[in-house]
Parts: C-alpha cells; structure tokens; sequence
C-alpha cells in the first residue's frame, strides 16, 4: 500500500528478538531514541512506510519477506527491509561512512581514511534505499531521510520520483567548506542535497556551513537570511550564530534550510525520575559516596566525545587540589557502540589506561578517585544516576546536539544540579545556564569542573532553572521534517 510518508532511516524501527526459536520484533528498549518520534509521525497520515537495511547471506535470495505490514501503537505501517550482504554493511556504514564522513563532520581533518572507500557500494546502497523509498511513496508524498551514510538517497529519488517532496535531516554537525570540501565526492554529496525541498540541521552554525560548502561547490542563489532567536544565543559559545539561511535557489528550485533542533521526551524522562524505584535508586547511590561529590560523565566512546581530554582535565584537577582527593568521585560511562572499528578500541584502550594510571596516583584503601563503566546502562539506571549526581560533566570536542545533557537537565526535577557542558555540543546554543566550557583548553576544562564543584545552592539552581526551561521548550514531541508537514500532500504534478 502506498504510504504518504515514508522514513529512510538505516535503522529497522523495532528490534529482532529471539524467542522459543523464532524471531519477534519488539519495541526498542530505548524509548528515548529517534525511533519513536519518527514513528509516532506515522500517527498524523493514513499509511506510513519506514526503510532500513536487514542482513542477508545472500541479497538476491534473502529468505525474508522484503516489505511487511505493521499494526501498532503508532499506527498502520509498512516496513521495507532492504537485504544488504555483511560486506556492503560494512563498506558502507563502518568504512565510507565512519571513516572518511565521521572525522570530517566532526572537523577531525586528521583522521581522515579516504584509502578503503569503495564508493561505487556507497552510490549502490544508496540507490537500493532510493528505490525502495520510490517503491512506497504515493503520489506527492514526504519521504524524510536521515543522516549522512544516506547522502546520495535525495538525488537519486528525485530521479526516480519528481513528484514527492524530499526532507533531510542531518544528526552530526556539518563542518565548514575548508574542512566538507576534503571529500574528492563533495559535489556529488551536496548535488544530492540540493535536490531536496528541505535540508535540517540542529543549529544555525551548521545550517550557515551548509549553504558556505553549496555556494563554493555551485552557482547557488537566493539565500535567505533571518536573525536567529534569542532562545539560540547563548552568549560565549563558539557555536552561536547571529543570522541564519532559511532557503536558497537552485537550478530553478526554492531548498528550504531549517534549524530543529531535536529534544528530548521531557515528560517521560520526568515520570521515570519522580518513580520512587528511581528515587530510592538515587538515594541508594548517594548513600555509598558518603560525603563525596558524584560528577557524572556518559557518552559513546569516540574521538570526537573528548574522553581523554575530560580524565586529563580530573587528573590535573586532583593534582592542584589535594584537598579534593577522597572527596569526589567522576563516574565515567563510556560506551563502546563500535567495537569491531579499529580507531574505537585504540580509544576505548587510551580510556581504560588514563583511567587506572589517575586511579592508581590518588587512590586509597577505600576510595577510588574514578569509576570507569563500558557498558551501556539501560535508561531507567540512567536517569537515578542523573539524579543523584551533583555534576553532569559533557564535553564532547565536537557533538551535532548531545542528548544526554538535555536528559541530565530533564531529570533533574529537584531543580538542583550542574551541567558542565562544551561550547562545541550542538546543545549549548540552548543551554546557556550550562557552564560552558572550552574542551580544547586545559584552564577552561581544569576552572570549569572547580567552579561546578563549588558553586553555591542559590547560583546552581538559578541555572537549573534556566536549564530546565530551555529542554522544556522544546521537547521532542515538537520535533518536524523542518517546513513540511507530514500529512499535506504535495499538488499532484
Ligand atoms: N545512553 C544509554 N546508556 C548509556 C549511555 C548512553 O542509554 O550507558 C543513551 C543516552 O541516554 C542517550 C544516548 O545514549 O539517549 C546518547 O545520545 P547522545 O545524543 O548524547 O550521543 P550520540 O551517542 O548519539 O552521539
């Protein structure tokens, strides 16, 4: 059945469990993810259709069922699961997509491998994803496609479907020309995107970067520039941007260029921290620190998170104040999504080696300065620790939005806590009653966690307020396909 919207994410929208013997699909066990916002969209048209890849030994003869229906909670849905062979996977998500796009989307020039691309997978993927999304579209319909292991899936529709209107949705920063253009495929990438009717970022900078690398790749016209809103300045951070483009011309279309930036799901994430199992968790968890101070640090193990740079950053700390030792704990959850990539486990090794050597100088019989955790916490653990910590201490080097501070934020309905928060994560720009900090400075890391561990009842909960404002504002439920709305078809050609 033809769907009016159709999601091309590469992700399937459930997971694939296995049970007496027979695989069923369940709901994610993270509600927390893009994957039920974009499904609850399937709740505003009559039919939706959602297009990921699923393994197969053999793409030709997957030996299951390519498109199947799906009735739930979010509505009538099909789901397109495109065969891909171990090796196309991998050539095109954990090669071409996290080492060659990875680094340079994060401004990581030097980390660039352009050597095992094999770029004529990356186009057949993306053609693959192409047809199956022309396969389910209606006539006029939105086809909304994520992220950049996705690039050349609008040019290649717009082929195959001049009729359906084309959203893309970018999750990763976007760099400036000097660094985008390092990619010997830039053209081809940023053709694609200009056949979309609307491009989408988290904030302005990478909106701004976006139309830089178009007009320095083709003749584009008509920008159009408005101010950005109050709510995205955030004053000293690096990201913020005073003017923002909200469309451009090319080759005789309008694209339109928006800044949504996604949020969180603010009253679940509040539910489950005024839970009384994930109170007492919290009380449990303070109970063990004794008198010490808990800051609290999770994220994926990558480059661009700056773990490193963050232990560095306790360790010097420890080393100027003596008076701090045994009486602050840093819980470290770095998790490890990756780890069949050889860049993820040198990190991930770098991470485990920083953390013994400082545990190693300042512990003692009883206390132990960090406590280093690399599995993945499942969410409801999460949020007691949020609560319990008296420091969320983020700083990515580079991070296109960074949803666990707004979710540190979320669950802090005592209206206490700190967030320490880098001025290079997409979230800052709303976040302004974070401390910011400057990940690259050894001072600013070093004065910022101090003055986070010292400020006094009235300052922190001034920003918390101010914070908690702010990830109210913009919840997750009002996350959109930037200008297009998912229920209007477009005028039948
Ligand atoms: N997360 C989790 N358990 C962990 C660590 C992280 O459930 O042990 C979740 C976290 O709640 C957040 C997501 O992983 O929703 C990380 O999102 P973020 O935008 O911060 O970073 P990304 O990994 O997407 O770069």
């Amino acid at each position: 059945m033809a769907s009016d919207l159709v999601i091309v994410y590469h992700r399937q929208p459930y997971e694939e469990v296995e049970e007496d013997g027979r695989i069923v699909l369940k709901e994610n066990s993270s509600p927390n993810g893009i994957v039920p916002t974009l499904k609850s969209y399937f709740g505003s048209v009559d039919h939706g259709a959602w297009v990921a890849w699923k393994l197969a030994e053999d793409p030709s003869d997957p030996g299951f069922e390519q498109v199947i229906e799906i009735d739930d909670a979010y509505g009538k849905y099909s789901v397109s699961r495109l065969p891909l062979s171990a090796d196309q996977v991998r050539e095109f998500y954990h090669v071409t997509s996290k080492e060659a796009f990875w680094p340079i989307l994060h401004s990581f020039k030097e980390r660039y491998n352009y050597d095992p691309v094999d770029w004529p997978n990356f186009r057949e993927v993306n053609w693959a994803f192409a047809e199956a999304a022309a396969a389910e579209a209606s006539q006029g319909a939105l086809v909304w496609v994520h992220d950049y292991n996705l690039w050349l899936v609008p040019g290649y529709l717009r082929k195959l479907r001049p009729d359906v209107r084309i959203a893309f949705f970018h999750h990763t920063p976007f760099p400036s020309a000097d660094t985008f253009n390092v990619l010997p495929w830039r053209k081809e990438i940023v053709q694609s995107l200009l056949a979309c009717d609307d491009v989408g970022f988290h904030v302005p900078r990478y909106a701004a970067n976006f139309v830089s690398v178009a007009r320095s790749l083709f003749d584009v016209g008509g920008v159009e520039r408005v101010a950005v809103p109050d709510k995205w300045i955030a004053e000293g951070t690096a990201l913020t941007e005073r003017a923002m483009p909200q469309a451009l011309s090319y080759g005789g279309r309008r694209v339109n260029i928006s800044v949504t930036p996604v949020g969180v799901d603010v009253d679940f994430i509040e539910r489950q921290a005024e839970a009384p199992e994930a109170a007492q968790k919290a009380r449990d968890i303070r109970e063990d620190l004794g008198d010490a101070r808990l800051i609290l640090s999770v994220g994926r193990t990558d480059y661009t998170k700056g773990g490193i740079e963050q232990l560095s950053s306790f360790e010097r700390v420890l080393e100027a104040n003596p008076e701090l030792i045994g009486k602050v704990r840093l819980m470290h959850v770095s998790v490890s999504a990756n780890r069949n990539m050889t860049a993820y486990e040198s990190i991930q090794n770098e991470i485990e080696q920083t953390a013994g050597r400082i545990n190693g100088r300042f512990g003692t019989l009883d206390w132990q300065p960090i406590t280093l955790i690399s599995r993945a916490i499942p969410f409801t653990e999460l949020v007691s620790l949020y609560r319990a910590a008296d420091v969320a201490w983020i700083t990515p080097l580079a991070d296109g939005m960074n949803l666990v501070c707004k979710e540190f934020v979320a669950a802090r309905v005592d209206g206490d806590g700190v967030l320490v928060l880098s001025e290079f994560a997409g979230a800052a720009v709303e976040l302004g009653g974070a401390v910011l900090t400057n990940p690259f400075s050894n001072r600013s890391m070093d004065s910022s966690i101090l003055s986070a561990l010292r400020m006094e009842t009235s300052e922190r909960r001034g920003r918390m307020a101010r914070l908690r404002k702010a990830v109210h504002a913009n919840s997750v439920r009002c996350w959109t396909p930037g200008t297009l709305r998912p229920g209007v078809r477009a005028p039948a050609a």
